[in-house]
Formats: C-alpha cells, sequence, structure tokens
C-alpha cells in the first residue's frame, strides 16, 4: 500500500486537528477556533467523512498532511516524516531527507543534555543549588536539570568520542572556538546550571546556563542554530501544551525558574519567552493552542514595560489578555516560595488590563494634585476611548471618577477630546491578522449542494443556461458534471470524483462543507428551493454579461453580415432573460 495512504488511514483528522484546537461537534462536522488567524468565533471546521479541516474566516486548510505543514510551518516533507512517527510507519523511501543540518543540532543536544544531567549526579554537579531553591527530585528530572562541569574539554571530548565533528559541535553551539582560524574548540558553558531549552515538539534546541558564584553572564544562552530560532520558541510548552490546552489558557513568564516553580506548584499551563521580548511568532505558536492569555512578568520597571509590549502584541493577534498581580515576591517563583496560598489566589483571579493600566498609573502619579489628575487622565482616557460600547467606557469612567474624586460627567466630556490611538501605546500594529476576504460565488455554492445531493443535478442541467460562458473557476466542474451525467442515466459522484486532480477533489469537498456551514439543519424542500434561487441567480448574472458582451461586439463590428448574427443572437438572449 502507498506509504501516504496508510499514514491517512491511521491518523484522523479530527484526533490531529483536536490535538491543536478545542472542537466542539457542529452537526456532521466539528468547528474551532482557527489555529491560523485570530477569531473570537470560531469559523475553523473539520470534517471526519472528508477528512478535511478548512476555516471559512482566513480559507486556509486541507487535509491531514496540509493542515500540518500549515500548523507546524514546516514543508510536505516534514509534515509526512512528523506524521509517519505519529502513525508509527516507516517514512517512504522515496521522500527526500529533511534538514540534515537541523537534525544534526538537535541530536548533539540530545547527548549533551544527558550528559548535563549526569554530571550533576556525580561529585562535580551542583543539584543543591535546585534543591535550595524548593525544587524536588522529580522536577529536577522531568524538566531534565543539568550541570556543565567547570571545564573546557569535558563535554567536548564526551561528543568527539561519540563520532561528531569538531565543526558539528560549533554548528550546535555547544563548543565555542577563538577565532575562525583557530583549530581549537572548548565548551561553551562551564560552572552553570543548565535549563535545557525544547521547542513544543519536545526536540532539544539550546541551551541556558546559569553561572555559579560571581561572574558574567549571569544567564548564558545559545545563540541561534539550525535547530533554535529564538523568536519562535517558547520555553515550557513542551510540557505545558496538555494543560494549555484543557485550561483554554496560557500564562505567560519571564524566566525559566518561574515557569518550573509554578508547575511544580500544579500552576502547569505556564511558558516563558527565553530571554527574549514577546514576539509575534511566540504569540502565533500559543494560539494554536488558546486564544486566552495572561501575562504574569516581573514586577520591576522592565517586567512593567515587557507587559505594556505584550498586551499590545496580543491585541493586535486578537487574544484575549489578562494580567497576573504578583505579590509578595518580585517575580512568579519568589511568590510561590513566599506564599503559595497566595499565589495560588492572583492566578486564579487575573485582572483586566485595563485594571492594570489604572494600577499602573495611580502608582505613577499623585491621584490628589491637579498635576497628577491630569498626567492619569492622559495616560488612560485614550485607552478606556479603545472601547467600542458606552457600557465599557462608562465602567471604567465611574472607576476613575472614584479613584479622581471627580464628577463622571466631566470625564465623559474629558473622553471626547481625549487622543484617538490605533493600539495601546499609539504605535502602528506590526502585524495583522486579518483574514483574507474571500466571498464564495452562486456557482460554488450551488457546486456544493450537488454534491451533497447528486439527485439535484437533474434540476440543474434542465435549467441552468450553459451555452454560455459560466464562471471559469468553475465551468470545469460544470462541464464534467455534464460529461459523466450524459454518459450514465444519473449523476455517478465517484466517477465524478475519479476524474478530478486531487488539488481539485478538495476544492470540491470544501464546497460540500461550505454548504453544511452555511446551511445546517435545511429541509429537503428548503435545499431544493435554494437551488432554484441559485439557478436563477446564476443565469441572470451570465445573461447579464453576455448582452454586455454582445452590445460591445455588435457596437465595434464593422462587418453588416456579422452584425447581422449578433443581433439575432442579441435578440434571442433577451427573450431568455425574460423568462428567468
Ligand atoms: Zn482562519
Amino acid at each position: 500500500m502507498d506509504h501516504l495512504e496508510e499514514i491517512r488511514l491511521r491518523i484522523n483528522i479530527e484526533d490531529l486537528v483536536g490535538g491543536y484546537v478545542q472542537l466542539k461537534k457542529a452537526g456532521r462536522n466539528l468547528r474551532g477556533l482557527c489555529p491560523f488567524h485570530g477569531e473570537k468565533t470560531p469559523s475553523f471546521m473539520v470534517s471526519p467523512e472528508k477528512g478535511i479541516a478548512y476555516c471559512f474566516g482566513c480559507h486556509q486548510g486541507g487535509d491531514i498532511f496540509k493542515f500540518t505543514q500549515l500548523v507546524e510551518n514546516v514543508s510536505f516533507v516534514e509534515a509526512v516524516h512528523i506524521l509517519a512517527e505519529k502513525a508509527n510507519v516507516p517514512v517512504p523511501q522515496k521522500m527526500p531527507a529533511l534538514n540534515n543540518k537541523r537534525l544534526k543540532v538537535i541530536e548533539i543536544n540530545k547527548w549533551t543534555v544527558q550528559f548535563y544531567e549526569e554530571i550533576m549526579e556525580t561529585n562535580q554537579g551542583r543539584k543543591g543549588y535546585f534543591k535550595d531553591r524548593g525544587l524536588t527530585d522529580e522536577t529536577i528530572k522531568l524538566f531534565k536539570l543539568g550541570f556543565a562541569p567547570d571545564s573546557y574539554d569535558q563535554l567536548k571530548d564526551f561528543l568527539l568520542k561519540k563520532g561528531f565533528e569538531k565543526k558539528e559541535l560549533i554548528e550546535s553551539a555547544v563548543a565555542s572556538q577563538r577565532s575562525i582560524a583557530d583549530q581549537n574548540i572548548f565548551d561553551r558553558f562551564r560552572n552553570r546550571v543548565i535549563f535545557p531549552i525544547f521547542d513544543h515538539q519536545d526536540n532539544p534546541v539550546g541551551f541556558s546556563g546559569r553561572i555559579m558564584g560571581e561572574g558574567e553572564p549571569k544567564y548564558m544562552n545559545s545563540p541561534e542554530t539550525p535547530a533554535y530560532n529564538k523568536s519562535g520558541v517558547l520555553y515550557g510548552l513542551n510540557w505545558s501544551k496538555k494543560s494549555i490546552k484543557e485550561k483554554d489558557q496560557a500564562i505567560f513568564m519571564e524566566g525559566y525558574m518561574d515557569v518550573i516553580a509554578a508547575y511544580q506548584a500544579g500552576t502547569e499551563n505556564v511558558v516563558a519567552t527565553c530571554g527574549t521580548a514577546l514576539t509575534p511568532q511566540q504569540l502565533k505558536l500559543i494560539s494554536r493552542y488558546t486564544k486566552n492569555i495572561t501575562f504574569a512578568f516581573d514586577r520591576d520597571a522592565a517586567g512593567m514595560e515587557a507587559t505594556f509590549r505584550a498586551i499590545e502584541l496580543a491585541q493586535l493577534a486578537e487574544l484575549n489578555i489578562k494580567i497576573i498581580k504578583i505579590q509578595g515576591g518580585k517575580d512568579p517563583d519568589e511568590a510561590i516560595q513566599k506564599n503559595l496560598e497566595e499565589w495560588k489566589k492572583s492566578v486564579e483571579n487575573p485582572i483586566t488590563i485595563m485594571d492594570f493600566y489604572f494600577e499602573y498609573t495611580f502608582s505613577q502619579f499623585d491621584k490628589d494634585s491637579i498635576e497628577g489628575k491630569k498626567k492619569i487622565m492622559d495616560f488612560v482616557l485614550p485607552l478606556i476611548k479603545l472601547y467600542k460600547t458606552d457600557v465599557e467606557r462608562g465602567f471604567y469612567l465611574n472607576k476613575l471618577a472614584l479613584e479622581l474624586k471627580t464628577d463622571v460627567n466631566f470625564l465623559w466630556n474629558d473622553l471626547k477630546n481625549a487622543r484617538e490611538t490605533k493600539t495601546y501605546q499609539g504605535r502602528e500594529p506590526e502585524i495583522t491578522s486579518a483574514p483574507k476576504k474571500r466571498i464564495f460565488s452562486k456557482e460554488e455554492y450551488l457546486l456544493g449542494f450537488i454534491l451533497d445531493n447528486p439527485e439535484m443535478y437533474e434540476e440543474v442541467s434542465k435549467n441552468l443556461i450553459d451555452n454560455i460562458a459560466l464562471n471559469s473557476d468553475t465551468e470545469k466542474f460544470y462541464n464534467l458534471l455534464k460529461k459523466v451525467y450524459t454518459l450514465g442515466s444519473s449523476l455517478d459522484m465517484s466517477h465524478f470524483k475519479e476524474e478530478l486532480s486531487e488539488e481539485d477533489r478538495e476544492k470540491i469537498e470544501i464546497y460540500s462543507m461550505l454548504i453544511e456551514e452555511s446551511y445546517p439543519d435545511f429541509s429537503e424542500g428548503a435545499a431544493a428551493k435554494e437551488v432554484k434561487n441559485l439557478i436563477r441567480g446564476i443565469n441572470q448574472n451570465n445573461v447579464k454579461n453576455a448582452q454586455k458582451d454582445f452590445e460591445i461586439k455588435i457596437r465595434t463590428s464593422e462587418d453588416l453580415q456579422e452584425k447581422k448574427v449578433l443581433l439575432s443572437r442579441y435578440n434571442e438572449l433577451l427573450k431568455l432573460s425574460t423568462k428567468i
């Protein structure tokens, strides 16, 4: 059997998609929030019968291979490899190999993770560091924490003995060289506790090492490598994605220790941006699992700044945002150590963005002085103005009036004059998530009906005027339907589908899903009526277009004989147009 077919047989589209998107039953199909664009009402449909997942908002989707390509942002070959592994099927031999450099780096990193873990269990290791910070043996093992010995060549010798080459160790960045010309290489991480960084598919892609004792830098991170694209990785996601999907919420933190401590404390739906500011790619990655995100950044000025930026990006990606107020510590790790109950309470009661902004300005400016009141209003009024309804605006204006000890009617007036901003900090959007609009044509709808109810084709064949030009996108489908129908006594759908290319077959299936999506619970009678309407609409449109064509031809024709023929055909068309 064809390898691809075998993979297709073993992996259901609904199970595959269900790993990324919360799906709910919707008639014969399943429905969920699209993993490819930001949205708040679901337009992403999965058809178990057809083996297709498709978004009617941004019009992206396809079978298990196409879906994997899109959602994992990989090539077709990589998608086949991923699914073959999932299905426990050997990868087709004809398939070209994967990006070898990336795989080599991951292989070296796997050995390196193991090496650092083993060192930590020896006298050289500094497991005490993690123990002192409250981590259990189980947690240390789960996160594969380790130790890089205070040596220039222990790791490098270990890896060279395993058969890797010097230049491969440089490429994976576990070793360094003083200059390009220098043949000697040495271990990059020395005398540091090690946090291996995994991508969401559980591949070790890099490392972060914290120095023991004094020394610079305090944290050292792997540079980018063929396996490590920093802006696309979220630390912790390989462990937390299950919990994120279950709770339908992800908590973003700054540090590795924050994630680990929170996870151990039972808050498992956590990730960290790896020593970089939050990026649009990271938000795109998380939005495959949830559209609800909560920020729990450090309480210092830098953490504030990070929160502002993160809110702005997340709003542009149309995600729902909340903020966790960290109490009794400078970061989640410290807050958990100091008071676990308090931490759990803050996690369960995150505040809104507007409350976060209120607290920020009230801590920055003096509410009681006129100067302070003005500064606070300058900051928050443009933000309140971003809300679309007076109910929301009024809610926050009342709150503000109470804090500033002023009459809310004055504030309504000031709101009118407040600065207009597009985003929370008045900057231009950096990413857009607006779906590409595509409106389906009447011809496409009609095709969908025919596919679901082949017996309706008789009506179509009788009434659809097809001796004039049809919509060019769908003409080939109508011609083929006619051919198949004329050959047999009725319309044999399997025969029709056999004649189509794979790409066209998928198009056709999407038209049929379109009907299920647009007309749920349609009775047969209602469907027949809608088909009549569609045929009439298509005919009217086509006749009108044909008339226009004739008018131009007649006007520009200089041959009298030709003009006469055109005119008589034009009159026939006119007669036809009065009948429909
Ligand atoms: Zn979409």
